[in-house]
């Protein structure tokens, strides 16, 4: 989806004469892309119809800025797809307040109970969490491992099969315990489908949640729309939460369930720790799903990262588009002293999925200090030329030579030299959004 949307945008960008047609263009290929994204059908109309409303053509014909015009018609349009125009019901530390978590099974569910219980905790709250799945064996020892690393108090059973007992229960005895945030999590399969909202309906009845909390796994696609109607028809569905966020999905199917719920996403998880939990943005979220990197996101990792007297010299070489191989060199220096590589990376333009896939980190620490050795071999001149014409095969058999590598590495390096400048090039001009202030567009 990002990639066909910038690319979208970009043919937009190069066209000299931006009219209606031009326009329509744009649309249709934008459609197409949200289309295949799984995002339904009547959202992603509803979308071209209003932004068609939106672009003033006349306006656009004396804009100077028409790609800006354009892009941030559509971002806005797509921030206003994620917002339900209501706050959700939103918990008060000191008051019990009784949050029930639904999705499918491995949704992600047992996992972010236990972040959003944790991420309560360190703010003072006095979280708790009832186990009310007792379909999956297993269920509550997940559940218990979790709280029990938290050290947060939790409920369960391994003998009783009744999930609304249990989740009643649990309830009571935490209300009586002062908890002020009681978490219940639910199971997500049953032997018929039918079963599993009825089983649902009747937890929602015994615990009299003050939120329902509807998790989707960013993957899911399609069936995003219809999974959040169902749950939705059945309990009160208040909000919703996204979970693997770190890996390859876009989330589009976020667009779906705020529309089938008309609850907005709270929160996305973005890996598998207990701490991997954000509060939702809507920004940064629609910037990555049209392709554009996580500007704030990564402007908050990078200012817990990198000393602060480093930084503007970094930043003002991200945006400056001149993409070097100094600057990547550098770049790389940077990645493999940050840590957990691809977290923070992940989020920058280019430097994710092809170069660092997830789940891959050692091989891509490996294949990065193989490149930074093969730059150790060359020139000045060539680490600081932005041509890559310079290169030529002499120039990298010394280069493969020097560094006791084979050409084929060094050609290998340079393809993803390429690759980075391409994406960097159009990056030029772009604004460093300050700590805390997003500038998407
Ligand atoms: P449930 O069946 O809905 O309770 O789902 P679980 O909480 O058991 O999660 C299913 C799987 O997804 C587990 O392996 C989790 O570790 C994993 N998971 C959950 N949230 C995330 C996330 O944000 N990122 C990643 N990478 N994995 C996650
Ligand atoms: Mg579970």
């Amino acid at each position: 989806l990002g990639g066909s949307i910038s690319r979208a945008i970009q043919q937009m960008s190069n066209a000299t004469i931006i009219d209606e047609k031009v326009l329509n263009e744009c649309l249709n290929e934008i459609t197409r892309a949200l289309l295949q994204s799984d995002v339904q059908f009547k959202l992603v109309r509803d979308m071209q119809t209003n932004i068609k409303k939106i672009v003033n053509l006349d306006d656009l014909a004396a804009g100077h800025n028409k790609r800006k015009i354009i892009q941030q018609a559509i971002f806005n349009e797509l921030c206003k797809m994620l917002d339900p125009g209501k706050p959700s019901f939103t918990p008060k530390k000191g008051k019990p307040s009784v949050v029930m978590f639904v999705g499918l099974q491995g949704s992600g569910k047992t996992t972010t109970c236990t972040k959003y219980a944790y991420y309560h905790q360190k703010k003072g709250w006095k979280p708790a969490l009832v186990c009310a799945d007792t379909f999956r064996a297993g269920a509550f020892d997940q559940l218990k491992q979790n709280a029990t690393k938290a050290k947060i108090p939790f409920y369960g059973s391994y003998m009783e099969s009744d999930p609304v007992k249990i989740a009643a229960e649990g309830v009571e005895r935490f209300k009586k315990e002062n908890c002020d945030l009681i978490i219940v999590d639910t199971s997500g399969r049953h032997k018929q489908e039918a079963a599993l909202f009825e089983e649902m309906r009747q937890v929602s009845e015994a615990t009299k949640p003050d939120l329902v909390i509807f998790v989707m796994d960013s993957s899911i696609g399609q069936a995003a729309f219809d999974q959040a109607q169902a749950f939705k028809q059945s309990v009160a569905v208040g909000a919703v939460i996204v979970t693997k966020m770190d890996g390859h999905a876009k989330g589009g199917g976020a667009l779906s369930a705020v529309a089938a719920t008309k609850s907005p996403v709270i929160f996305i998880g973005t890996g598998e720790h207990m701490d991997e939990f954000e509060v939702f943005d809507v920004k940064p979220f629609v910037s990555r799903l049209l392709g554009m990197g996580d500007w704030s996101g990564f402007m908050d990792k990078i200012h817990e990262v990198v000393p602060m007297d480093q930084q503007p010299e970094l930043l003002q070489k991200l945006s400056e588009g001149n993409f070097t191989l100094r600057i990547m060199y550098e770049q790389f220096q940077n990645i493999l002293k940050m840590g957990p590589i691809g977290q923070v990376f992940s989020m920058l333009p280019g430097f994710s999925a092809e170069l660092m896939p997830k789940g891959r980190e050692k091989e891509s620490q490996a294949k990065i200090k193989r490149y930074m050795t093969m730059m150790d071999s060359m020139t000045n001149e060539e680490l600081d030329s932005s041509n890559p014409k310079l290169m030529n095969e002499s120039r990298m058999m010394r280069i493969a030579r020097g560094s006791g590598r084979h050409i084929r590495e060094v050609m290998e390096m340079m393809e993803e030299y390429k690759r980075l400048a391409k994406i960097w090039g159009k990056m030029k001009g772009l604004k460093i959004p300050k700590k805390g202030e997003m500038s998407a567009l």
